[in-house]
């Protein structure tokens, strides 16, 4: 009988984990379409087709079952609603503890578990990645949130002795407490969901010999900073600054000058109260990571002034050649600002206003400031503060929860970033968003939709090829070489000259007329382009796109932070060694905000491409975030966005299931009639083991000398079992 059925620690199992024969899902389907939902993979959903599929996921959803498989990618679909049985530690013992998980309902632990099963198999790649897509509310923070409790939990199963649970627990304690620390500096509530993270992350849990959990390794990517200082209707700053000023006790808010019910510009509807205001978890959470009390109250002084800041505003000057005025009530705005962010307001104020031009070696200019030049000097100081204090958050979390690399040995990998945005106006974020999402479906492709029929080939079987859409040509255009809109960008950044939105137009069109994935709209007047990428087109704005690619922040005003009284402000913004020779900064050397994304991206996609990969599709059901609603218009869309639906034509065309030869035949051991010669096996297996080492580039001398050891030793199987691929 399958270890379904035993009780966990006394408790009955929930019925939800209850797994019908696949004859008695097919049956039911060929009787009565409405036992569509009983179909655990779309796959075997007959005939798959987007509307079969799309009725079997609404089928399931009705029956509140939120999980599907396709294949080899996992669909889940945001319930938006909590479903406490779903994610109880006993459910996440039940599939760790199961010998064969795979046979329980699909759920994100047979994905989690299958991951932690892998690292303990050593078959290469032994670590692993959790790669977790969708758009934004779809559920995959929540998921990944839940993966990781997942491993703490199982960990702590795992632990023999008492003093190896309590170095567990606390292990476990402050991995999970970098969430909500993240989450309240990183997250905002926006249209799409109401906790939205605003930067992508890759979170590496590391594991040891014995497979207990020893730590983690944060790495994020791409922090919108530009919220801190505009916020579009309707949406909030990050949830940090709704949880100083709701929060702060009575002394805490003399210390950071906070009183009640001030008015801040830079902190819209904060008269919405949402779950994520909490300061309290925030603050314990921080405590946990080793930020003491101290520590979090100048991290909240520097927020404080932050806020400040915003309420500075300029007016205009009657003589231009003159720095334009401070509104009349800014003045004490900026004295408080300056108080709390430990610098001189004379200096912050000249700064702000006059610009320091720099021509030659020595040659200095001063030029007063435009009221709007004014404004983005300042927003670039406080964007520029809060995105270096976020990458201090992360540095110190990761001195906190990362093991000693003697400590572990393998990891699991669990990626979470923002999915395919496509918006009435989008500009380089979204630029960039779409292009961190094009590389990850260029890995899925090449990882299961090409390794598959390249593997169909290579071994011989019968095989019609199906088309899918290889996005390379969409990859290329944006960071390809010589021409591509990242090297276009970043020579206008290079040459630092002054061309407008419609001259860059027509330079991107000249240089990339021959990629058939970017055009335009010949009757829109407002210099864009768009771009094909493989969940849609979307329309992309020039205006700004080149000054946003130099994120420009002037020395003057890092000098100004660099001068500052504070601590903290001190550690941020460190005062750098001189160049020898007095050198100016290279302009060819200037890293412009797309070359450090491709970077950091390449990085990680390197590390990706060293790891198993395991995808959870997230699908959000409807776009007002309700429970139990399920608009099928809304869900066909996200599916073709993330390539499901070729994903089930090729999962149901070829073999599903998949076992090393070893493995099928410890399995199957009874089934056999006399067994191969060990050399025999061994030859398979060596065959094997040079296919997987060599990767696909098989000659066809081995690729032969596969086939023909594979079918002698099925050969000696019973027919019915040998249709393994
Ligand atoms: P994303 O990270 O994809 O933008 P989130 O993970 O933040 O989306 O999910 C959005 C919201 O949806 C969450 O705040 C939560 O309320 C709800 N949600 C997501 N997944 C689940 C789930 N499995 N069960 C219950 N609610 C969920
Ligand atoms: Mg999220």
């Amino acid at each position: 009988m399958a270890s379904t059925d035993r009780k966990v620690n006394g408790l009955k199992r929930h019925p939800s984990c209850l797994n019908e024969s696949y004859e008695e899902q097919r049956k039911a389907f060929l009787s009565d379409e409405d036992k569509l939902h009983l179909f655990d993979d779309l796959t075997k959903v007959n005939p798959v087709t987007t509307a079969t599929v799309l009725k079997c996921l609404q089928a399931r959803y009705a029956t509140e079952v939120f999980y599907t498989n396709a294949g080899c990618t996992l669909v889940a679909v945001n319930p938006f609603q909590s479903i406490f049985y779903l994610y109880s530690p006993e459910l996440m013992r039940e599939y760790h503890l199961a010998s064969r998980p795979r046979e329980l309902k699909p759920h994100i632990f047979t994905e989690a578990e299958q991951a932690y099963r892998n690292v303990q198999s050593h078959i290469e790649p032994v670590n692993q990645s959790i790669i977790v897509s969708g758009e934004s509310g779809a559920g995959k923070t929540w998921t990944s949130r839940c993966l990781m409790k997942f491993y703490a939990t199982i960990a702590a199963a795992n632990s023999s002795s008492q003093m190896d649970n309590d170095t567990v627990a606390r292990i476990e304690k402050r991995v999970l407490d970098s969430n909500p620390v993240m989450e309240a500096f990183g997250n905002a509530c926006t249209l799409r969901n109401n906790n939205s993270s605003r930067f992508g992350k890759y979170i590496q849990l590391q594991l040891d010999g014995a497979q207990l959990l020893t730590g983690a390794s944060v790495q994020t990517y791409l922090l919108e900073k530009t919220r801190v200082t505009h916020q579009a209707h309707c949406e909030r700053n990050f949830h940090i600054f709704y949880q100083i000023t709701k929060g702060a006790s009575k002394e805490e808010r003399r210390e950071w000058n906070l009183p009640e019910r001030a008015d801040f510009s830079w902190l819209p509807n904060s008269e919405r109260n949402l779950e994520e205001d909490s300061f309290e978890i925030t603050k314990d959470a921080m405590l946990h990571l080793g930020i003491d009390s101290s520590m979090q109250s100048n991290i909240f002084k520097i927020l404080s002034g932050l806020l400040y800041m915003g309420n500075i505003q300029f007016s205009d000057s009657e003589d231009e050649s003159q720095p334009c005025d401070l509104q009349e009530n800014a003045k004490d705005f900026i004295k408080t600002t300056t108080s709390l962010l430990g610098v001189s307001e004379e200096e912050l104020l000249e700064k702000l206003k006059v610009r320091t031009i720099t021509a030659g070696k020595q040659q200095v200019f001063k030029k007063p400031c435009s009221r709007a030049e004014c404004g983005m000097r300042r927003d670039c100081v406080a964007k520029v503060i809060y995105a270096r204090l976020f990458d201090w958050l992360v540095a110190v979390i990761n001195r906190s929860i990362c093991a000693d690399s003697s400590e572990w040995t393998n990891f699991i990998g669990l990626l979470d970033v923002y999915g395919f945005e496509s918006f009435p106006v989008n500009n380089l974020e979204q630029l960039c968003i779409n292009y961190a999402n094009e590389k990850l479906q260029q890995h899925f492709v090449a990882h299961y939709l090409k390794a598959q029929q390249e593997e169909y080939a290579a071994e011989g079987l019968a095989w019609s090829f199906i088309s899918y859409q290889d996005n390379q040509c969409c990859v290329d255009l944006i960071e390809g070489s010589p021409s591509s809109i990242f090297s276009l960008l970043n020579e206008e950044c290079r040459l630092n000259r002054s061309s407008s939105a419609s001259q860059f137009q027509a330079r991107l069109e000249k240089a990339l007329s021959s990629n058939p994935c970017i055009s335009r709209d010949k009757f829109s007047k407002t210099p864009h382009f768009i771009v094909s990428h493989y969940a849609g087109r979307v329309n992309y704005h020039i205006e700004d796109m080149v000054e946003k690619n130099k994120d420009p922040i002037p020395t003057e005003l890092i000098q100004l932070l660099q001068d500052s009284k504070d601590y903290l402000l001190q550690q941020l913004f460190p005062v750098e060694k001189e160049q020898p020779n007095n050198k100016t900064p290279n302009r060819a050397a200037v890293v412009t905000v797309v070359s450090k994304f491709k970077g950091s991206l390449d990085r990680l996609m390197h590390i990706l491409n060293s790891t198993t990969p395991h995808y959870i599709r997230c699908i959000k059901p409807n776009m007002d975030c309700q429970a139990m609603t399920f608009k099928k218009e809304e869900v066909l869309s996200q599916l073709e966005a993330c390539g499901i639906v070729e994903t089930i034509n090729i999962s149901a065309a070829g073999f599903p299931i998949r076992m090393p030869f070893q493995n099928f035949m410890e399995r199957y051991q009874l089934l056999r009639k006399p067994q191969p010669s060990r050399s025999e096996q061994e030859l398979y297996i060596n065959s094997c083991a040079f296919k997987n080492k060599k990767g696909l580039g098989d000659t066809v001398e081995n690729a032969d000398t596969l086939r023909r050891v594979a079918h002698e030793i099925l050969e000696n199987l019973v027919p019915e079992q040998s249709a393994v691929s």
